[in-house]
């Protein structure tokens, strides 16, 4: 993100004049004369954020950013929309067709500027959540909500009259559910965690510092449980000393102004709400591919990625410890027939049942991970040789005599081999150290493996020598 800003006007002086203002404050201005080359400039090598004129030749453009928020490409990059008029009408058509901000023509440059760096952050914001995203596997799934469930809206005010004056005027033209908080109650009270609203509006005039709420906003920002909400705080957009431009820079999501008609606060409060479930939809597949990096999906054991580097870090731990540990490999035996036989979903099943099986008889300290396929990898601190044997015996025992119901009401028994190994001292001090002895473990344990099923599956061999 290099803070490419593509300018959208038909009128030559207004491209120059916005060009020269957004190149002194250092950012990448792009000029396009007409909403045609507009789109095209913005789907070629999309912006960071693109100011449009309402006004064009060829097309107008609410039809541009229709077109905009038609195309993945093109969807989430905000826009702020510069009317020469100040027709209410044209600000409701602007938010109504996508936009994230509408500003008069000629607009002050404290705000708008101030705005720019606004939306420029937040969309650095999301751009970090989507470079997080192990990509492909759910970029494609993410976008275009289909249904927008009503959200919370908390009006923040120490003033009875404006809270009820508030709810009154919006409530019958939005269908999200509105509540009133006191300022002392908008940060809640971390001993009674409440649900959170999705949007906080602040009363700025609450304030009695007369700071414009912005103690509040920062507060609100920075704290753990509302730092995801949307914040907009109500105050003047050109209040004297630039308030509206430094809660902008705070992280409020909009100012609305006391003037501004209640449509046109249901539509920003709206835009903003719309930008809030995106980011929220994109921490949620962040935290989803993170678990999917070190959870097996199929049976929600530990993945082998994340057992090998456990198993490191045990082995590490135990060394400094001088403490045993035992490293137990398990493979079901011909489960291929139980595929060939019941299905992929009932084998599926299977290996869901055998996993809970094993981690029902296993300590809370152990490590139990699938390896891939149904072979399934055991870690035992503090665990000698003999009693490492009789835990694996004992699991070996539980598969044979507790048959796994299929869906179908049928029963099957599986029963699966085991191979074991042993390191009762090890000097791996070092993270390298302890990763090769780890993989020595299993490679040991893996042999004795083979061996079990060579001389007739459903048994235990141990590993002739100690690994050390
Ligand atoms: P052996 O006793 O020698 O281990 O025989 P086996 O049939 O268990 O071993 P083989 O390695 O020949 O086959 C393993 C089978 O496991 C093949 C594959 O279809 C099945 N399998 C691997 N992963 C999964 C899975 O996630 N779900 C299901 N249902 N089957 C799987
Ligand atoms: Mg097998
Ligand atoms: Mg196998």
């Amino acid at each position: 993100m290099d803070g490419s800003i593509l300018i959208v006007d038909d009128v030559a002086t207004n491209r120059i004049v916005l060009k020269a203002k957004l190149s002194a404050a250092r950012y990448h201005p792009i000029l396009a004369a007409s909403g045609s080359d507009g789109l095209r400039m913005a789907r070629q090598d999309p912006p960071d954020l693109i100011m449009l004129d309402l006004r064009l030749p060829d097309m107008s453009g609410i039809e541009v950013l229709t077109t905009l928020r038609a195309d993945p490409l093109t969807r989430n990059i905000p826009v702020i929309v510069l009317s020469a008029t100040t027709s209410l009408q044209d600000r409701l058509d602007a938010f109504a067709a996508g936009a994230d901000e509408v500003f008069p023509k000629p607009c002050p440059d404290g705000i708008l500027l101030a705005r720019v760096r606004n939306l420029l952050r937040g969309q650095q914001e999301l751009a970090a959540l989507n470079e997080t995203r192990h990509d492909g596997v759910f970029g494609l799934a993410e976008e275009a909500p289909a249904f927008q469930p009503p959200g919370v809206l908390a009006i923040v005010t120490d003033r009875k009259d404006v809270a009820l004056r508030l709810r009154r005027d919006l409530a019958p033209l939005m269908r999200d559910q509105i509540i009133s908080l006191g300022t002392a109650d908008a940060l809640g009270d971390p001993d009674t965690p409440q649900a959170v609203p999705d949007i906080y509006l602040v009363d700025g005039a609450t304030d009695p510092a007369g700071e414009w709420g912005r103690r509040l906003l920062s507060d609100l920002r920075s704290r753990g449980p509302t730092r995801n909400a949307a914040i907009c705080l109500m105050a003047r957009r050109d209040g004297v000393g630039g308030e509206a431009g430094m809660a902008f820079d705070l992280g409020a999501n909009d100012i609305i102004d006391p003037s501004m008609g209640p449509p046109e606060m249901v539509a920003r409060l709206r835009t903003i709400l719309r930008r809030k479930r995106l980011a929220d939809k994109r921490r949620e597949t962040v935290q989803d591919g993170l678990r999917l990096a070190v959870i097996d999906p199929v049976t929600g054991l530990h993945n082998r990625r994340y057992g090998l580097a456990r198993l490191t870090t045990m082995v590490q731990e135990h060394a400094n410890r001088q403490q045993p540990i035992a490293v137990i490999i398990a493979d079901l035996d011909h489960f291929k027939q139980v595929n060939d036989r019941f299905g992929h979903a009932a084998g599926d099943h299977v290996l869901v049942e055998v996993a809970r099986a094993l981690q029902g008889d296993l300590r809370q300290q152990d490590l139990l991970a699938r390896l891939g396929g149904e072979e399934f990898l055991i870690a035992l601190p503090d665990t000698r040789l003999q009693e490492a044997g009789l835990i694996a015996q004992r699991l070996r025992l539980r598969l044979e005599q507790h048959p796994i119901r299929l869906a179908t009401g049928k029963n099957v028994q599986v029963t699966a081999s085991f191979g074991l190994a042993v390191v009762e001292e090890s000097t791996a001090a070092t993270r390298h150290e302890a990763e090769h002895l780890a993989l020595e473990l299993i490679e040991e344990a893996d042999t004795a493996l083979l061996s079990a099923k060579a001389t007739g599956r459903n048994m235990v061999i141990i590993a002739r020598k100690d690994v050390a």
